[in-house]
């Protein structure tokens, strides 16, 4: 059994980041104007059938803007909420932020540097939208800089992958994985919980495949359907085809999953929190993610668990 040494249940993203930098670091979400293969047509037009970019966008991140306002606004922003927050990193969240070519990555990622405060970037994009060239320029900024790529792997089923039109299947994203870290970087990965046809027996074996993988982080989120996306058509068609959590459900799945996945991997997020009034199904409840967390954590004490605990390498 893995033995447990750290002041949290689980290996918490902000406790490194407290460890690694000595302060808190906040992240400001960039939306730099990029596309997404999977919606100009290069793979697709429709997009993966669950996303709405609009519904995890916070107010000052906007394409019109340039990527200098969208952080200077994102700073003002968050010193309001977090004065301790001294230093930023740059998360280029939006659509698929190295769909473009390497000078134009250059530009955009410079510009978001060029600000003293901002101390690192992370770079959200899709497995098949890499390359040994662009994963050389990261490099070389993160010989100076904090950087982590941030892949949408969303699901480990390729018949899911094919359903939700990501356009890539699973083997792809883990060829991006041991790509990015033949290079020398970190990379971070993002799981839905709740597609079509998956259930949780299913998930639970994910953690044995994802265990063996080179992931510095991961955020799990459950599945939550927005408003005029496909996902709400074929909802409404199949909800039979839907495994729906409820809460208390999710905890103790979240739980048990965290008790059989490498204890290394630092996690990042364990619920996603999108505003109600882009949802289309009803929340579980008005809870902000922060207090799910906590309520989360309080049943790991409870259950006396901790991430890794059945985990066996
Ligand atoms: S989730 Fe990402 S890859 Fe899929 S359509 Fe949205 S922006 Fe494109």
């Amino acid at each position: 059994m893995y033995a447990w040494n750290h002041d949290r249940r689980f290996n918490a993203y902000s406790n490194y980041f407290k460890h690694r930098f000595g302060r808190r670091i906040q992240k400001l979400t960039i939306d730099a104007g990029f596309t997404c293969p999977n919606r100009d047509g290069s793979i697709a037009t429709g997009g993966c059938s669950y996303c709405d970019n609009n519904a995890f966008s916070p107010s000052y991140c906007n394409s019109r803007k340039s990527i200098t306002q969208q952080i200077e606004e994102g700073i003002e922003f968050h010193q309001k909420r977090y004065r301790k927050a001294e230093n930023y990193l740059a998360y280029f969240q939006s659509y698929t932020n190295t769909y473009a070519p390497l000078d134009v990555l250059k530009q955009k990622f410079s510009e978001a540097l060029a600000n003293e405060k901002i101390i690192g970037i992370i770079v959200g994009t899709r497995p098949d939208c890499i390359d040994e060239e662009k994963l050389d320029y990261l490099a070389e900024i993160a010989q100076k800089k904090y950087v982590v790529i941030e892949y949408g792997v969303e699901t480990c089923n390729n018949h899911t992958l094919k359903l939700i039109n990501r356009g890539h299947d699973f083997e792809t994203s883990v060829r991006a994985l041991e790509l990015t870290k033949k290079m020398g970087l970190k990379a971070g990965i993002h799981l839905i919980f709740g597609l079509p046809n998956e259930n949780k027996e299913e998930w639970m074996q994910w953690t044995e495949c994802l265990s063996d993988l080179p992931i510095h982080s991961i955020k799990f989120h459950q599945l939550q359907i927005i408003k005029n996306t496909p996902m709400v058509a074929y909802y409404t068609q199949h909800p039979e085809n839907f495994y729906q959590f409820s809460f208390d459900d999710y905890v103790d799945f979240i739980i048990d999953f965290l008790e059989r996945l490498n204890p290394q991997f630092l996690i990042e997020r364990l619920t996603g929190e999108v505003p109600p009034a882009y949802l289309f199904t009803k929340p579980w409840n008005l809870l902000r993610n922060d207090q799910m967390l906590q309520l989360i954590e309080n049943k790991m004490e409870e259950r006396n668990t901790w991430q890794g605990r059945l985990y066996k390498r």
